[in-house]
């Protein structure tokens, strides 16, 4: 068992803390499809958003998301990956997909301890604590279904990491 897999969820819930963490323990190589998009464009997330626009933006996420898929790889995705169908069935199909489920105040409390990782331009002009709320009454749906394994991921990195491997274990064992 080595295809891919995609970690999922809203801004701050870990994806990438976690998602390095995972490879190590797993021996798989780390991609993050944000920073392959800024590589490709030479550009932040915020000046890509300003000169192409969200759904220029959105579709040099989907081509970043097949671009790293690769064997052995933990993938992790933009906040905002699972909103186009053909991404949700592309991880889906091609490898395990993971929820890093947690609450908004959970997020709002990490993205405001570290302001650096919240640089992403807001999708609503709101103070970011209802903005999270907002977005993860819309996304939530999404996140479901398209994830095999929902994780809580309110826990320590390391107890996140160690929640996934159990719940892929049954698969590799
Ligand atoms: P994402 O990639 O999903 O946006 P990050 O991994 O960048 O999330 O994490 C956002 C912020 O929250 C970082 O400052 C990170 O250190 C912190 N963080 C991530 N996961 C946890 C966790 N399980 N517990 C506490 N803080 C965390
Ligand atoms: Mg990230």
């Amino acid at each position: 068992m080595t295809s891919p897999i995609y970690l999922i969820g809203a801004r701050g819930c870990g994806k990438t803390t976690v998602g390095q963490a995972l490879a190590t323990a797993l021996g798989y190589a780390f991609v993050d499809t944000d920073h392959h998009l800024q590589h490709v464009t030479q550009r932040s997330v915020a000046e890509t958003v300003a000169a192409e626009g969200w759904q220029g933006f959105r579709l040099r996420e989907s081509e970043s998301l097949i671009a790293v898929s690769a064997p052995s790889t933990v993938v992790a995705t933009g906040g905002g990956m699972v909103l186009a169908e053909r991404n949700r069935h592309f991880m889906r199909q091609s490898g395990t997909v993971v929820y890093l489920n947690a609450g908004a105040g959970t997020l709002a409390a990490r993205l405001q301890a570290f302001p650096h990782d919240a640089q992403r331009p807001t999708l609503t002009g709101r103070p970011i604590a209802e903005e999270i709320e907002q977005v993860l009454t819309e996304r939530d749906a999404l996140y479901q279904q398209t994830a095999h394994h929902v994780i809580d991921a309110s826990h320590p990195p390391e107890k996140v990491v160690q929640q996934i491997l159990d719940a892929l274990s049954p698969a590799r064992a």
